[in-house]
């Protein structure tokens, strides 16, 4: 095969879907990774002289962008159409695809060409956005530790590994921790528990040759229980069982302490040796949140200001649990039932009775029209090549001419991987005076349709469906032609879903939804009635729901901060000293749930848990400017306002500080009222 009939070599326009196959991979990453790695070479050769913006950045991007452009149509067939093929094709060449990225993130003649690039007379031709590049770029070689002495960089890359190999070590346990519970029920015990759940631990019992009702600490099995079984001694039994996992109240060889512990200490070393305080101070050097004493007066912030609600709701669960339930004390393991209960009684509707309402078409059709309304851009299907029957294009046009492109794959199936996502297809780029527009693809897991049905979405994919839309408008909307901070590019991770949780806002709003329903038998509009109720149980419970999400948020920024060493009980009492200062309810004293928290402990979100409450914060307060000149007349589907949020947030994409383009939008820094107004925390009865 020749590259000129290699289809995934071919980048003259949209990938050619249905005529790429496995068969094509290895020929086209190996033609693009070469000569990726012989322009590396050649741009590492070059002297102080020769290497500018054009010898250095713009002959790496358009090298690079190939090779992601194949890697990218690669992995994406194999997270979404696998086959013991794709999944081949994908596992032999993603070490050397990914060394080579390794490569270039570390190479010391990189580093020099940048550290020339910040010189004064050099740094003075630059614009203001490439000056922003390089100092991302010199800010991330420092954070891998490229400015240490050859023997530092020794003993960082070995602290690296041993931290690796600890967090691999915690989420072993966690796993083994929770499959070494099983519980056989009796049906008698199961009052309660949805027949569906019951089924599938029948199930589960079969399939290990046992009579009865398997029970494991796996979610679809122990989440059932503690929300719906009647039985309260088999809750409290599940719930011991839970949050003693991984700890000193459990099987002592799968205890996480002395791991928490060391992991700890290794990332205080880390952080000292890259010449940081601590290691929250490493962590918050590529964030928009700029301290801890920052990102701890936010979060107590939220935590006082949620108190009266969290109050209300507790005394509000109790009086409840006694009156209707006859608890006498409510228990860690009632907190879920009876919060369960109080909330059928109050909001009684099924997600199904308003999944009738929204056929797929019909929401589409409406989030075009919100992103039309704000934007002034409109798409349109059109027939392209894609790699699956159900997969549909829309392009992106403004004033009749196309601006990028975005692929639909909505339904789930067998050898596509959970969960909801954007990526990208190709980025903006200006190359020879030619642009080339962005193309984006997202992809949901929505129920597939009955055959001869339309599909119909919960409204919780339609929160998804608009989230999604966020982020892939943050890359199409981009107007930045240095391609390495253009859409989501370059966005400090805590600001990275502004844009995305933005467009949720709008699926809480009556006008919006009602314009995009259309019921799948009688073609009714949703009854504002049920959309009441929709609308008052998302913010049941949210002021403990706040107060939980704030603790945990605190208790990683000021462990990470303040870790020590030289308590063995530090891991603990830092924890059980935050739930004395901010909780309403507090748990049981063999409550470990740290020694699970694998997002912090062995996930990426250590020191950075803050950012899923920093990112709302951001979101609500933006569609707050819509709100208020909603409260002046002007409809909530604002177009001057839409455009000047696209100028100043998704059109600049990674090319500033995201405090920078908030304010350019808010003209202030952000606060939280709207959030907490959002979710129903503000003026609360005294
Ligand atoms: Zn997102």
């Amino acid at each position: 095969m020749t590259y000129d009939q290699n289809p995934l070599l071919d980048f003259s326009d949209l990938p050619r879907w249905s005529d790429i196959t496995p068969a094509h991979v290895a020929q086209a990453i190996e033609h693009t990774l070469s000569h990726a790695q012989s322009v590396l070479a050649h741009v590492e050769s070059l002297s102080t002289a020769q290497a500018n913006w054009d010898s250095v950045m713009t002959s790496l991007n358009n090298a690079t962008e190939q090779l992601g452009r194949v890697w990218g149509a690669v992995s994406h067939c194999h997270h979404v159409i696998d086959s013991p093929q794709w999944r081949d094709a994908y596992n032999t060449h993603l070490e050397s695809v990914t060394a080579f990225w390794t490569m270039l993130g570390q190479s010391e003649p990189l580093l020099k060409h940048f550290q020339h690039f910040a010189q004064p007379e050099q740094w003075a031709i630059l614009s203001t956005v490439r000056q922003h590049i390089i100092t991302n770029a010199l800010r991330d070689f420092k954070l891998t530790g490229a400015f240490l002495s050859s023997a530092d960089k020794a003993a960082f890359s070995q602290l690296r590994a041993r931290e690796a190999a600890l967090q691999a070590k915690f989420s072993e346990n966690v796993l083994d921790a929770t499959n070494a519970y099983t519980y056989i029920a009796q049906l008698d015990e199961l009052s309660g528990v949805p027949k569906e759940a019951v089924a599938a631990m029948h199930e589960a019992a079969k399939a290990d040759n046992i009579d009865g009702y398997k029970i494991t600490l796996q979610f679809p099995s122990y989440f059932p229980i503690i929300q719906y079984a009647d039985n309260r001694a088999l809750r409290e039994q599940l719930y011991r069982a839970n949050v003693t996992r991984a700890s000193d109240f459990g099987d002592a060889a799968l205890d996480n302490t002395a791991i928490m512990q060391e992991l700890l200490s290794i990332r205080q070393r880390t952080a000292a040796l890259l010449g940081f305080e601590h290691y929250s101070d490493v962590s918050l050097a590529a964030k928009m949140a700029e301290s801890v004493p920052q990102v701890t007066g936010f979060l107590y912030d939220l935590a006082e200001k949620a108190r009266p609600c969290a109050l209300i709701d507790s005394a509000e669960l109790h009086e409840f649990a006694q009156s209707q339930l006859g608890l006498d004390s409510v228990e860690a393991w009632d907190l879920t039932y009876a919060g369960e209960k109080l909330r059928e009684q109050r909001y009684a509707f099924s997600e199904q009775e308003v999944k009738a309402y929204f056929p797929l078409h019909n929401v589409l059709h409406g989030l075009f029209h919100v992103v039309q309304a704000l934007f002034g851009v409109q798409f349109t299907a059109k027939a392209v090549q894609v790699w699956h029957a159900d997969v549909q294009y829309f392009e992106l046009s403004r004033n009749g001419a196309a601006i990028g492109g975005v692929y639909l794959d909505p339904y789930a199936r067998s050898g596509k991987n959970a969960g909801a996502w954007m990526d990208e297809v190709r980025s903006r780029s200006i190359q020879a005076q030619t642009l080339q527009t962005p193309v984006a693809l997202m992809v949901t897991n929505f129920s597939t349709p009955l055959s001869g049905q339309a599909a119909t979405l919960t409204h919780d994919d339609i929160i998804t469906l608009f989230h999604e839309m966020g982020h892939a408008l943050h890359h199409l909307l981009s107007q930045v032609d240095d391609p390495e901070v253009s859409g989501i590019r370059g966005v400090e991770w805590d600001a990275v879903e502004l844009p995305s949780q933005f467009m949720e806002n709008f699926c809480w709003d009556f006008a919006t939804l009602s314009r995009m329903s259309a019921h799948a038998q009688t073609g009714e509009s949703l009854p504002r009635n049920l959309f009441d109720k929709i609308l008052a149980a998302k913010n049941f419970q949210s002021g403990l729901q706040m107060l939980r999400q704030v603790e945990f948020s605190l208790y990683d920024i000021i462990l990470h901060a303040s870790y020590s060493g030289e308590n063995p009980d530090e891991i603990n009492q830092v924890l059980a000293e935050i739930r004395t200062e901010i909780a309403v309810i507090q748990p049981p004293h063999f409550n470990r749930f740290q020694h699970s928290f694998s997002h912090i402990f062995a996930g990426g979100y250590s020191a950075g848990y803050f950012s899923y409450k920093w990112a709302e914060v951001l979101s609500a307060d933006v569609f707050s400017a819509f709100e208020s000149e909603q409260a002046d007349g002007k409809p909530l589907l604002n177009t001057d306002l839409g455009l000047r949020y696209w100028q100043s947030i998704l059109a600049v994409g990674g090319s500033r500080p995201a405090m920078d383009s908030f304010k350019a939008f808010m003209g202030r820094e952000p606060n939280v009222t709207a959030l907490l107004r959002h979710s129903g925390l503000l003026n609360t009865p005294a």
